[in-house]
C-alpha cells in the first residue's frame, strides 16, 4: 500500500536564530508563535485588535519571553527574516507589502506545518474546493481507516495541522483539508495526490479576481508525486491540473456522475467504479460501491465521495475498504440533514449551503421543493440559480437581509413560484418561516433550507441557524 514517506528534507528550516513576525493571535498564532520560539526562532508577534481576549494571549506568550505588539498589526517589525500569517490575513495588508519590497517569505500555518514535519512525516491527501470539502475529507479518512491506516482528517476541520505533525500520535497518511486562504499562503507544499472538487466564485473580495482565486487553489497540485484528482464536470478544475507542474509520473484522475473514460471514476448503474486504478484500464474497471452505500446519496455527495475513492485508491487502497468506509462514513451537522416527515412532507437541513453554488446542488437532490432561503448575499447574484431551480420549486420563503435579491431573481426567472418575503429578524423568525413553508408544501415535497448565504445577519453561525430550523420543524410538527 501508499508509497510515499517523505524522504527529501531539502525544505525543512532551521529556526534557530531567525527572525520571525507571527501576523495574528488567535487559533494558529498563538500555537505558531510557541513552536518557533521553542525552535529557537526570535518571534515577534504583532496584532491588528487590543481586546481583553488578545491581552489575555499576550501575557501568555511574553511569560514565555515572546514580544507581543497589540492595536498594530500593520508595521513590519525591524529585522523581520520570515512572516507566519494567520490564513484569514488579506495579502493586500500593508504588512505583506512591506514583506515583499523588503524579500521577506510569508507563510500561512499549512506551510509552517509543512515545514517543521519531520523526514519520516506521513504523506498528505489534500482536498479542496468551492463546496464539499469537509465532507470529502471526512469521507476519505473513513476509507482510509477502514483500510487499517493510521489517519486523521486534518486542516480546516478536526485536529489542527500543526498538532497532526508536532503531536505523539504516529500516522501513516493525512487527509488535509484546506482553504484557498491556507494555499495561498503554503508556497512549498507537496501533496502525495491532491484533489479540486469543484471551483465556483467566492472570497473574490480576499483573492480580488477569479483567476486569482483559482491559481491559489490549483496550488493544490503542485509537486503532486501519485495523482492529480480532478471533476469531469467541472473544466475549470482539469484546466488546474493541466498547468500545474507534477512529478514525473503523476496521473490526471477525473471523475464523473457518468460512466467513466479510462483513467477516471464514475458511475455505472448504479455502482460506484475506478477505471484508474486497474489493470487493463482500456478494458477494465473496478466496482467499489453502490450508489446507495454514500449517505446522503444525492449526486454532489455521491461526486464527494467519487473524489475521496480516487484518492484512497491513488493511495493504494484496496476497494473493499473504499465500500466500508463510505458505508461507515456520517456528514456532520447542517449538511442535507433530515430533520423530520411530517404529513408526507421532508424537512431537510442544509443550513453549511452558504453560497449559491452549494444551494445549486443541494436544490438540484430533490424534485419538488419549498425552499427556504436568503440571508446575506456576500456579494453574489442568485439568477443563475434561480433559473436553474425554478422547475423544482413548488414555492419560496425568504429570509434575511439581503432576500430582495433572491426576490428579484425568482421574479425574473420564475414569476409564477409562489413566494412569502418575511420581514423579520426576531427569533421567532424561523419559526415563522417553517410555518409558511409548510403552509405551501404538498405531499411528496421537501421543504429546504438552502440559503444560498451567510447566516450572521440573523444568527452566530450557520449552525445556530439550522438549530432554529430544526426546532421549528419539531414544535410544528408536534
Ligand atoms: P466545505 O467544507 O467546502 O464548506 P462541506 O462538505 O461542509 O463543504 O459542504 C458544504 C455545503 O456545500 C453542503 O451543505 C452542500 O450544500 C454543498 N456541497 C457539498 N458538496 C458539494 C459539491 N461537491 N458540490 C456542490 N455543493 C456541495
Amino acid at each position: 500500500m501508499g508509497s510515499g514517506k517523505v524522504t527529501s528534507t531539502s525544505e525543512l528550516f532551521d529556526f534557530q536564530g531567525k527572525h520571525v513576525t507571527v501576523a495574528g493571535l488567535g487559533v494558529s498564532g498563538v500555537p505558531a508563535a510557541k513552536v518557533l520560539h521553542a525552535r529557537g526562532a526570535t518571534v515577534t508577534v504583532v496584532n491588528d485588535g487590543d481586546d481583553a481576549r488578545a491581552r489575555e494571549q499576550a501575557a501568555e506568550l511574553e511569560a514565555l519571553g515572546i514580544t507581543v505588539r497589540l492595536g498594530d498589526g500593520a508595521t513590519l517589525p525591524e529585522g523581520t527574516e520570515l512572516i507566519v500569517t494567520a490564513p484569514g490575513w488579506k495579502p493586500d495588508k500593508p504588512l505583506f507589502l512591506a514583506a515583499e519590497k523588503a524579500g521577506v517569505p510569508v507563510w500561512g500555518d499549512v506551510e509552517l506545518a509543512w515545514r517543521l514535519r519531520g523526514p519520516e512525516a506521513a504523506p498528505w491527501l489534500a482536498v479542496t474546493g468551492t463546496n464539499g470539502k469537509t465532507t470529502t475529507v471526512q469521507m476519505l479518512a473513513s476509507i482510509l481507516k477502514a483500510a487499517g491506516l493510521r489517519t486523521a482528517a486534518v486542516g480546516n476541520i478536526g485536529v489542527s495541522l500543526l498538532d497532526a505533525v508536532l503531536g505523539e500520535e504516529r500516522y501513516d497518511v493525512l487527509a488535509v483539508e484546506l482553504s484557498s486562504y491556507q494555499l495561498h499562503w503554503a508556497p512549498s507544499l507537496r501533496a502525495h495526490s491532491a484533489a479540486v472538487l469543484n471551483l465556483a466564485p467566492d472570497h473574490l473580495d480576499w483573492h480580488g479576481s477569479m483567476e486569482a482565486y483559482a491559481h491559489d487553489k490549483g496550488r493544490i497540485y503542485e509537486g503532486n508525486r501519485v495523482a492529480c484528482v480532478y471533476n469531469v464536470e467541472d473544466k475549470a478544475t482539469e484546466d488546474l491540473v493541466r498547468e500545474a507542474d507534477v512529478e514525473e509520473g503523476c496521473r490526471a484522475i477525473g471523475f464523473t456522475l457518468g460512466a467513466p473514460a479510462p483513467s477516471q471514476f464514475g458511475v455505472v448503474d448504479g455502482i460506484l467504479v475506478d477505471r484508474a486504478f486497474v489493470e487493463n484500464r482500456q478494458k477494465n474497471a473496478q466496482e467499489l460501491a453502490e450508489v446507495s452505500d454514500v449517505n446522503p446519496s444525492a449526486p454532489h455527495n455521491i461526486a464527494n465521495a467519487l473524489a475521496a475513492a480516487a484518492l484512497a485508491r491513488a493511495f493504494g487502497v484496496p476497494a473493499q475498504a473504499v465500500r466500508d468506509g463510505l458505508r461507515s462514513f456520517r456528514p456532520d451537522a447542517h449538511r442535507i440533514a433530515h430533520v423530520a416527515d411530517i404529513d408526507s412532507v421532508a424537512y431537510v437541513d442544509d443550513s453549511k449551503a452558504t453560497n449559491t453554488h452549494a444551494a445549486e446542488a443541494s436544490l438540484a437532490s430533490y424534485e419538488s421543493i419549498v425552499w427556504i432561503a436568503g440571508g446575506l448575499a456576500k456579494g453574489a447574484t442568485f439568477d443563475e440559480l434561480v433559473a436553474k431551480s425554478a422547475k423544482r420549486l413548488r414555492g419560496a420563503v425568504l429570509i434575511g437581509a439581503d432576500r430582495a435579491l433572491i426576490r428579484d431573481a425568482l421574479a425574473r426567472h420564475a414569476p409564477e413560484v409562489p413566494v412569502v418575503d418575511l420581514d423579520r429578524t426576531d427569533t421567532e423568525a424561523m419559526l415563522q418561516a417553517v410555518r409558511e413553508a409548510k403552509r405551501l408544501a404538498q405531499p411528496g415535497d421537501t421543504v429546504l433550507l438552502a440559503p444560498a448565504c451567510a447566516s450572521m445577519d440573523m444568527f452566530t453561525n450557520y449552525n445556530q441557524r439550522g438549530d432554529a430550523f430544526a426546532a421549528a420543524v419539531r414544535e410544528l410538527g408536534a
